[in-house]
């Protein structure tokens, strides 16, 4: 496992030990708290952890779906590249609205008969919600989600964006699929990025954007939103391989990142551009390594931002 984030993600036991009488000693000689949390800060000691992180430890025998599990969205692949941190341009985001899906709860899975109830899809019936994924060390979609979309929402923020969450891990269970599609329209939404990451095989390796397909049915129809759904995606799929400097899918999307799909009420009730974004497979522990890293998670969030920051600016 090459874990070389800047932030304690998953509790690292091997860590805290050696690091925290370091940090007190360095504390003690300067006094103040100010000071301490300096010498804190400068030994990597700063978690942004987030609350799903609790929940991947706590229980990874119930909150770890067997491989596969993340239902509601599955995969497809896009184009990698190699590098870029700088914001695409220099304009502002002022007057546009970004709304940002983590997928997935931290507590779902304390709540499976609220989030196995069924909601209508338009194309159909869809469970609420689904518990999402995990490593198999048990770091949890949800919490990956979580703290993606918080490292998202500061970029575009950075931007002048106007950024909402469709969850917080602020309830229990949810949003259900129909209402996180329901926020983003009622926001008037310029776009909207659910966030996820994969359950699939081992040797299953990548990322994807899942792009809307043309549905009309029931209180569906993204016939008006599968062109600018389709832009908004092959640019998170561009900028996320330069940013990660990982590859599209091996597994789905043959090899372009992008996959198109019409059964994810996600997609299917937004009448707002929007794309699911597959940053990786949590059961590979290639991928894996990457997705518990916050340094390679940073990488990820700054890769969707600019190509939401692309789409914006036309
Ligand atoms: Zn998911």
């Amino acid at each position: 496992m090459s874990y070389a984030g800047p932030e304690l993600d998953p509790p690292d036991p091997r860590r805290s030990p050696l690091r925290r009488p370091l940090a007190v000693a360095l504390a003690a000689l300067v006094p103040g708290a100010l000071l301490g949390w300096l010498a804190y800060e400068a030994l990597g000691g700063s978690g942004d952890g987030g609350p799903g992180r609790v929940t991947g430890a706590a229980s990874s025998s119930q909150a770890s779906p067997p491989a596969g599990a993340d239902g509601d969205e599955k995969p497809a692949p896009a184009a990698p590249s190699a590098t870029a941190s700088a914001p695409a341009g220099s304009g502002s985001l002022k007057g546009k609205v970004v709304v940002i899906d983590p997928g997935h709860n931290p507590t779902n899975f304390r709540h499976t008969a609220e989030i196995n109830r069924k909601v209508d899809i338009g194309t159909g019936a869809k469970e609420c919600d689904t518990t999402g994924t995990s490593t198999n060390d048990g770091y949890s979609e949800a919490a990956f989600t979580l703290d993606v979309a918080h490292r998202l929402r500061t970029l575009l923020q950075r931007q002048g964006a106007t950024v909402r969450l469709t969850q917080d891990a602020d309830r229990p269970f949810g949003p259900c699929i129909d209402e996180r599609a329901r926020i983003g329209n009622a926001a008037h939404a310029d776009a909207v990025v659910s966030i996820h990451a994969d359950g699939s095989g081992t040797g299953n390796r990548g990322f994807h954007v899942i792009l809307p397909g043309a549905v009309r049915a029931g209180a569906a129809d993204t016939r008006a939103i599968v062109g600018p759904s389709r832009e908004l995606g092959k640019l998170i799929a561009a900028d996320f391989g330069r940013a990660t400097g990982t590859a599209p899918s091996n597994y789905v999307g043959d090899g372009s990142g992008l996959v198109t799909r019409e059964d994810l009420g996600g997609l299917n009730l937004s009448t707002v551009p929007k794309v699911f974004v597959e940053c990786g497979n949590m059961r590979d522990s290639k991928d894996a390594a990457l997705l518990t890293s916050g340094a390679w998670r940073q990488k990820a969030a700054q890769g969707i931002s600019e190509g939401i920051v692309s789409f914006l600016r036309g």
